[in-house]
């Protein structure tokens, strides 16, 4: 039998799902096929960001703060933490269990919104009539038809060239999520936003972290400004950050990796690690969707090639998310996902990649929305920026955390605001009203005009817009 939809939504992940919501909200017959499992076989939607993505790194990412702050800065609170030790498989749980819950969360948003939720794989089989034909292979089998197709299959990590990712002793991001126990020493390749994010887990839960990355500059996407401070920082905290190597040998033993590699000066040099992980990016997946049977055009990259509305060269079939061109965040994959939902019902969505914002959930945090500092140089922009340090704002003092500073870009000119650069505590948080300014087309003096909570890390964002003016009032 097969089942008829307007819209069927390949792919769960934050591209998919919500994409399939909006559609559903929109009036639209939805369906949306995803294949992750739970380790017991049940239907785990919400893609590598709920699975092994922004969601579990992000609870890791919190415990192993928490652990940090216990042993490190609650003594200066008067909080005396006698006896404190790490239960590494009571913290993976929890993670296990914030996952679980996400899971079950996107489970019953489609049952409120009506979705049609297929746990298998979705591949096209052809066309019938106007109607795309898409299969469902898994547990059930399934026929659907659709006007609709919105491919939202997503990415798999990058792989190293001649280097086997085992989840055993080398390890890609989900089995960074999951590594048993403390390692002594832990190696990771890529100095991107993932490895970054892993490695400070483990750094703050007592690992020897080394960071090997290829390209010669630290954060070079990052303002410059923001990644010299950040290496500082970094640093100072204990990890190991070598930049500009070129690894040329991975040997994988029992009980460790051996890493050799030439380093910027062109030294041949050595590691031995616990484990390695191997974060250098991400590639876009199509693998089972049978895109050849309909000739839907993927690039040499692997990327589906669409238009600027996310249309691939057949009709009526989108894609969105890490599977297009454009940053591999799951807030541009869900924008994309309700602008082509919206799209597909005659209205107008739009995504404005200039105003997506970047977290990196170190700490400290580190955010940004526009452009960099470097990039409004080699375009040749005559612009202004003010910058103001969380040690002159006294909510920061009260956290005790105090490192790091705001930095706003604004054209001379006209003063619009070209750019908004946080290094510092709830940068993710701050982060916000720089992209409300931006998407307003606003300009330094309305954010520093504009009455900010006394005491909050935000009045640091508009002492920045007042220092665009150079005329601060706490520094
Ligand atoms: C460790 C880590 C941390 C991250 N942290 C962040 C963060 O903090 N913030 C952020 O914005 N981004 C983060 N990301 C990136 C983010 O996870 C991705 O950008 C986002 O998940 C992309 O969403 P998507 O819907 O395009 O694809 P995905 O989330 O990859 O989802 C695609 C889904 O489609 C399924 N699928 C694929 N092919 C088929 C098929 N043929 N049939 C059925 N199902 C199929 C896949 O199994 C998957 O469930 C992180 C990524 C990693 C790895």
């Amino acid at each position: 039998m097969t089942d008829q939809f307007d819209v069927v939504v390949i792919g769960a992940g934050p591209g998919g799902y919500i994409a399939a919501i909006r559609a559903a909200q929109l009036g639209f017959a939805t369906a949306c096929i995803d294949d992750w499992s739970r380790a017991d076989g049940r239907p785990a939607p919400g893609g590598t960001c709920t699975n092994v993505g922004c969601i579990p790194s992000k609870a890791l990412l919190q415990s192993s703060e928490n652990y940090e702050h216990a042993g490190h800065t609650f003594a200066d609170h008067g909080i005396e933490v006698k006896g404190l030790t790490m239960d590494v498989a009571k913290m993976l749980a929890r993670k296990d269990r914030v996952v679980a819950q996400n899971n079950d969360g996107i489970l019953y948003l489609f049952k409120k919104n009506k979705v049609a939720f297929f746990h298998g794989i979705g591949s096209f089989a052809g066309k019938d009539g106007d109607a795309w034909q898409v299969n469902v292979s898994g547990q059930k089998q399934a026929q659907l038809l659709a006007k609709h197709v919105i491919v939202a299959t997503g990415s798999r990590p990058r792989p190293l060239p001649g280097v086997a990712i085992d989840n055993v002793r080398v390890l890609d991001n989900a089995g960074a999520l999951a590594i048993p126990s403390v390692p002594k020493k832990l190696g990771v390749v890529g100095a991107g936003v993932i490895g970054l994010e892993m490695g400070s887990v483990w750094r703050r839960l007592g690992a020897e972290v080394t960071v090997l990355e290829a390209l010669p500059a630290f954060l070079g996407a990052v303002d410059s400004a923001v990644a010299k401070e950040a290496l500082k920082l970094f640093t100072k905290q204990g990890l190991t950050i070598d930049t500009g190597i070129a690894i040329t040998d991975v040997k994988v033993g029992k009980k460790d990796v051996a890493v050799t590699y030439t380093d910027a000066a062109g030294k041949v040099q050595g590691a031995a690690f616990d484990y390695l992980i191997v974060s250098i990016g991400r590639i876009p997946y199509t693998g089972a969707l049978e895109a050849g049977k309909v000739g839907l055009k993927v690039d040499a990259r692997g990327f589906v090639e669409v238009d600027g509305d996310c249309r691939t060269n057949l009709p009526n079939v989108w894609a969105v998310g890490d599977v297009v061109r454009g940053p591999m965040l799951a807030h541009k994959a869900e924008e994309e996902g309700v602008a082509v939902a919206e799209r597909i019902a005659g209205q107008h969505g739009h995504v404005d990649f200039n105003t997506v914002p970047w977290v990196i959930y170190t700490s400290p945090e580190i955010a940004w929305v526009g452009q960099t500092e470097q990039q409004l140089q080699a375009g040749g922009v005559d612009y202004r920026s003010g910058t103001f340090p969380f040690m002159a704002n006294g909510r920061a003092r009260a956290l005790g955390d105090t490192s790091g500073f705001v930095k706003i870009l604004a054209d001379r000119r006209s003063d619009r605001i070209l750019g908004v650069h946080i290094i510092g505590p709830q940068a993710s948080e701050l982060i916000s009203e720089g992209v409300v300014a931006m998407e307003f087309g606003a300009s330094s003096e309305d954010l520093a005009r504009i009455c900010h909570a006394h005491p909050s890390l935000s009045e640091a964002t508009k002492e920045a817009a007042l220092a665009v003016d150079g005329r601060t009032l706490n520094l």
